[in-house]
């Protein structure tokens, strides 16, 4: 991938490049920032120009043999590591295939949807012991190709005291070795990794930067693209949702429960929450975030329906919610009681029970 792949982030490249040009290669750096805002992307173009073998001052050549292989990620000299599900794999390598394709389709990726590409929505993914050893073997062999060898580990939110293995492999690394390690949540992190690598904070997408890519990518009319750009906070993967139009496939679920909640079928929400309950930590946090983008939209959607970004079933949804007549406060108490109970099930409560007080709060608040 080049820098001109990569959505905005002007400032940030240019100091990444300068550094380069100037032989100031951090060995361990910390990209740090929601997937949408690009810190993947940035680390698989940063590491494109240093090993590319005819670098312009603002990008790689995006030709040469080493720019090639970066493209299908083939790099002999470029380890992968991230989290995956124990029943899948014992190393990242044995799942090159899937990341790949991942990679090269949506290098914006974001865990939800690696876990979806592994077919492995609900269950949890971390590294295993053996993923930390192979990354430790890996790196002690020397370089084939570049001058470099390089470590890319994605999201190290996941790495558990197995990581603690890693620490003498940070701290003194192997000659001409470089870890970029992107994540998304600091307070996640081990704090053994945090103080060994030098932070690189990825920001937010500029408004203007979201704006041209809609403009030129999705095809969006200049307005569109405005509202868009405003309503995505900066960041990529939330423009996608809103300017495709393709609807979630959290959406039929979401749709079932609240039907559930407005008919007071409480029988039927214990079932539901008992099935529900078995998605998966992951999934069920990506679920609730969902729906309450979707609620977010009918709380601003009443003030004017101008203001329903959504498409399709979504966009139908939301005003069919906002029809019923929901008092603001209400929809206010359930947008909060949705954030509180992503942050119980974040902190490991039992989701069946997370979900059955949700579904009794949500009944009492659809009642007009
Ligand atoms: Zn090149």
């Amino acid at each position: 991938m080049r820098f001109s792949e990569v959505i905005g982030q002007e400032k940030l490249k240019s100091k990444l490049i300068a550094g380069v040009r100037h032989g100031r290669i951090p060995h361990a750096q910390l990209f740090l920032g929601k997937s949408g805002f690009g810190g993947l992307p940035l680390a698989l173009a940063y590491t494109q120009y240093i090993s590319c073998k005819n670098p312009s001052e603002t990008d790689s050549c995006g030709e040469c043999p080493s720019c090639r292989k970066m493209n299908t990620i083939t790099h002999p000299d470029v380890h992968f590591s991230f989290p995956f599900p124990s029943d899948k794999a014992k190393k990242s390598s044995e799942l090159m295939e899937e990341w790949r394709n991942v990679l090269t389709e949506q290098p914006y990726i974001h865990l939800p949807d690696w876990m979806l590409a592994l077919g492995a929505e609900k269950k949890q993914a971390n590294f295993p012991i053996a993923e930390c050893r192979e990354i430790i073997r890996s790196l002690s062999l020397k370089p084939f190709e570049s001058e470099y060898k390089f470590l890319i580990l994605w999201l190290p939110e996941f790495l558990g005291n197995e990581g603690n293995v890693l620490l003498k492999i940070i701290e003194e690394p192997p000659h001409n070795t470089i870890f970029l390690i992107v994540a998304e949540n600091e307070e996640k992190i081990l704090g053994t990794i945090l103080s060994r690598t030098q932070p690189v904070k990825v920001p937010p997408l500029l408004v203007s930067e979201l704006k041209d890519y809609l403009i030129k990518s999705n095809n969006l009319s200049d307005e569109e693209a405005t509202r868009v750009a405003h309503i995505s906070h900066g960041d990529f993967n939330e423009s996608q949702k809103f300017a495709t139009g393709f609807e979630s496939p959290f959406f039929d679920t979401w749709r079932g429960w609240m039907a559930l909640c407005y008919g007071r079928k409480m029988g039927e929400l214990v079932a539901w929450a008992e099935s529900s309950s078995q998605m998966g930590k992951e999934s069920l946090k990506g679920f609730l975030q969902y729906g309450l983008e979707l609620l977010r939209g009918v709380l601003v959607t009443s003030y004017s329906s101008e203001l329903n970004s959504w498409g399709g079933s979504e966009a139908k949804f939301i005003a069919n919610m906002n029809s019923i007549g929901i008092p603001f406060e209400n929809l206010e108490v359930m947008c909060n009681e949705i954030e509180r109970s992503i942050g119980l099930i974040e902190r490991n409560a039992q989701p069946k029970m997370v979900l059955l007080d949700l579904s009794f709060i949500i009944t009492r608040k659809l009642k007009i």
